[in-house]
């Protein structure tokens, strides 16, 4: 039988993540000690009176390691894993190495993927020691990711071209493809499952200060075209410990007097090459009614979207109300009335529709 190299499989859990692998293999027994590495919580294997001996180190993510007062250190997540299951090594490492989907008799890993692009190398600023939780992986997952121009980046230029938009002037600061992103979601039980690796547009969110907040994530189909065929296509981290995502937005250009706002990525970019303004993203219609503008802009334009609930209306509605005292906002609302299939016109499907008559 091939044998699994012990380097090889912990070199994937550190590209992985290893909360993610706890979580896949013993998310029951340590789901209050991955919700805060760290901190004491009760033993998974002893209990205890106090409830209050067991921690996973703080740089789980990248060790796999924890201590209980009682039973003991374990210095990394195979350690950790065998104490709490009674496997052997070689048993540990089998299991770990299918939930990554390793294959024993392939020479390289199937997760491994190129190096990041030189230019991207540039780290965000982050609250210190944050050695898990949103801002480690934020800072793990931006630093892996390419910028639109690497070479390796083509996929994201697909997918953007299915949509009618160009890929060519994407700010790195706001904008990069992961290349092979671990997709996890659940099964019947309620339990983390991996899904697969996909190529995966990341979107660094901000605060108004500009300080980053979380990290939204658009799973992509392998060639980009279009959304990876899971669940939840999009997802956004919580934010980091501290901060809000009240008022954020990713930055996708530079905002001058006038700045524009829309809910998703891909409408934000094509209400920008509509109008030739800048224009930011909120992600969602909730966070867009919370938005706060940076200071120096005068002029909002907000682009809504246009769905069968009203909810993108209602909150440009009410974040026009909250900023209008202060800065001229202006709405723009889809003409057209949704399709009768579709739920919701938004100026993405406008772009879209322009760009394949264009192209007719
Ligand atoms: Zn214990």
């Amino acid at each position: 039988m091939p044998r699994l190299e012990a380097s090889r499989v912990r070199a994937a859990c550190q590209r992985a993540g290893w909360c993610a692998v706890l979580n896949h293999l013993a998310g029951d027994r340590l789901a209050a000690a991955l919700d805060r590495p760290g901190r004491h919580v009760a033993c998974p294997v002893h209990g205890g009176v106090h409830g209050d001996g067991f921690r996973l180190f703080a740089d789980v993510e990248t060790t796999g390691g924890g201590i209980c007062a009682t039973c003991g250190a374990f210095a990394d997540g195979f350690a950790l894993l065998q104490w709490l299951f009674g496997w052997s090594f070689p048993q540990t490492l089998e299991r770990v190495a299918e939930v990554l989907r390793l294959d024993p008799d392939q020479g390289a890993c199937t997760l491994a993927w190129a190096t990041p692009s030189r230019n991207v190398q540039r780290r965000v600023t982050l609250p210190q020691q944050r050695r898990s939780g949103t801002g480690a992986t934020l800072e793990r997952l931006w630093s892996q990711a390419l910028a639109a121009d690497h070479p390796d980046a083509r996929v994201l230029h697909r997918y953007l071209a299915g949509r009618g938009l160009s890929a060519a002037d994407l700010d790195p600061e706001a904008l990069r493809l992961h290349p092979a992103l671990p997709y996890w979601g659940q099964d019947a039980q309620r339990r983390s499952v991996l899904g697969g690796h996909f190529p995966t547009l990341l979107a660094l969110v901000r605060a108004p200060s500009g300080a980053p907040v979380s990290l939204h994530r658009t799973y992509l189909h392998t060639h980009g075209q279009g959304k990876a065929p899971v669940a939840t296509p999009r997802k956004l981290l919580p934010a980091i410990a501290g901060r809000s995502l009240g008022g954020s937005a990713v930055r996708l250009m530079p905002a001058g007097e006038s700045l524009g706002v829309a809910e998703g990525l891909e409408t934000a970019l094509a209400a920008s090459a509509l109008s030739a303004m800048p224009v930011w993203a909120c992600l969602s219609a909730s966070l867009m009614q919370r938005f706060v503008p940076p200071a120096g802009v005068r002029h909002l334009t907000l682009w809504v979207d246009k769905d069968r609930s009203n909810a993108g209306e209602r909150a440009a509605a009410a974040l026009r109300d909250r900023l209008r005292p202060r800065l001229a906002v202006t709405l723009r609302i889809p003409a057209d009335p949704i399709p009768a299939e579709r739920s919701s016109l938004d100026w993405a499907d406008i772009w879209q529709a322009r760009a394949a008559r264009c192209l007719a």
